[in-house]
């Protein structure tokens, strides 16, 4: 991967290439940032970059020998680290090497991938994922080996925070790592990484990817207007993963599937007649059908939109809904008191976090439906 195939992110572009040109690449470093903004494809177009035959000031030549290797992510001195399950079909620990041929098409197929979509491509159920010791020794023993064709050894390890305790193992080659070796921490919850491993790297926090970059992005690899491209943009916060997966989705309907939702939720609590229960009921129905995928995205423009709507009553404005949006939003921002937002901001999270993990949808949907409806009573008096 080049760098110019990278969304965004110029700043971090610029800051690693002149650490390469000025050869002061530290032998660990680690990219810090949130999910889905192009962290690690940031570490695999560093890696190219550091091999790269031909590099210009600017980005890898993309034709060496070297670069085709990396771009296809099999360069014999690149290796994987990554969060793996057990195979069933295999006897002893679980290490990243079982899993290679599945990672490299992950990789092929999208590098803002987060740890649920991996963990989904390798296993159906749901299975934790883990870094493993007997993976901490294996990097050990790769690294002490000589590389195959006189470059830099580049270990990436893909969210370190799955290390736990086990990073331990890994203290001392972190710090005197063998003679031309990097290694690239990828990391999102810098909040479970062992304080041993962070002072011993030189960390770069990256920031989410700007909405006009994800813009950009989306126009740039699909065919699609610029209206529906912004759109998905700034819901997307800054997360092309999260993009990737409204382009895929229906996305197109959801401000109408939550407008109708949020009037249920109300009536449900302030109006219980027979006929507001049964549309409360047909909309779960109705929404049940549209698959696990499409109700996370369903979710997250609901977070979206509620945070604008908080920011629209503290401010007086939003920079991002418009048009039949703007106008449920006002009348919504002006009924609920600032408490509100958040304690909706929290079950719509939690949500997604059940949903994420097979939740049953229509029994999820309606007990956080009387929930919401809970948080409406007495607030929305008059919502159509
Ligand atoms: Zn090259």
């Amino acid at each position: 991967m080049k760098f110019s195939d990278v969304i965004g992110q110029s700043e971090i572009k610029t800051k690693l290439i002149g650490m390469v040109q000025s050869g002061k690449i530290p032998h660990a470093l680690m990219l810090m940032g949130p999910e889905g903004n192009g962290n690690l494809a940031l570490a695999l177009a560093l890696a190219q970059y550091l091999q790269c035959e031909n590099k210009t000031p600017t980005d890898a030549c993309g034709t060496c020998p070297s670069c085709l290797r990396n771009q296809k992510f099999i360069h014999p001195d690149v290796h994987f680290t990554f969060p793996v399950v057990k195979r069933e079909d295999k006897k002893g620990p679980a290490v990243s090497a079982d899993y290679i041929s599945e990672w490299r098409s992950a990789l092929e197929s999208n590098v803002y991938m987060s740890y649920n979509d991996w963990l989904q491509s390798i296993v159906a159920e749901n299975k934790q994922g883990n870094i493993s010791a007997d993976e901490c020794r294996q990097i050990i023993h790769q690294l002490s080996l000589k590389t195959y064709e006189n470059s830099y050894k580049i270990q990436i390890i893909w969210l370190a925070e799955y290390l736990g305790h086990e990073g331990n193992i890994l203290l001392k080659v972190l710090e005197e790592p063998p003679p031309d070796t990097v290694f690239i921490l990828v990391v999102e919850n810098s909040e479970l990484m062992l304080n041993t491993i962070l002072s011993r790297t030189q960390i770069i926090k990256t920031p989410p990817i700007a909405d006009a970059d994800v813009q950009e992005g989306l126009l740039s690899r699909f065919e699609l207007d610029e209206g529906s491209a912004r759109r998905i943009a700034r819901i997307a916060d800054g997360n092309m993963n999260a993009a990737l997966d409204m382009m895929s989705g229906e996305e197109g309907t959801n401000d109408k599937r939550l407008h109708q939702w949020l009037v249920c939720c109300f009536n449900l609590k302030m109006k219980p007649t027979s006929a507001n229960t049964k549309n409360l009921l047909d909309w779960i129905e109705e929404t049940a059908k549209t698959g696990r995928e499409n109700q996370k995205i369903f979710l997250k423009y609901a977070m979206f939109f509620l945070r604008e709507c908080s920011l629209l009553s503290h401010t007086g404005h939003s920079q991002k809904l418009e048009g039949e949006e703007l106008k449920f939003a006002t009348g919504l921002s002006g009924r609920l008191q600032p408490d509100s937002y958040e304690a909706l901001l929290k079950i719509l999270s939690r949500m997604h976090y059940y949903i994420e993990r097979n939740a049953n949808p229509k029994i999820l949907f309606m007990s956080n439906s009387i929930r919401i409806g809970g948080v409406f009573a007495g607030e929305l008096a008059e919502m159509e």
